[in-house]
């Protein structure tokens, strides 16, 4: 089996989320499907439209 792991870090992914990801212009986001761990996935939730940044990107849980 391979190995998977959060997107945003190295720990064991929680699940996998459907995310818009942007780097400066939210209206300009690239679709992606990512996991992410628990902890990602709670910032991710909290953050809501902010989005949370992650080596350049922002990433939020979203209405695609
Ligand atoms: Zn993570």
């Amino acid at each position: 089996m391979p190995l998977s792991k959060c997107e945003l870090c190295s720990s064991q992914p929680l699940r996998e989320v459907a995310i818009p990801r942007w780097v400066s212009d939210p209206s300009d986001v690239e679709r992606l499907t990512i996991e992410v761990c628990a902890k990602h996935y709670q910032r991710l939730n909290k953050a809501g439209n902010k989005g949370v940044k992650q080596r350049g990107y922002y990433y939020r849980i979203g209405f695609w």
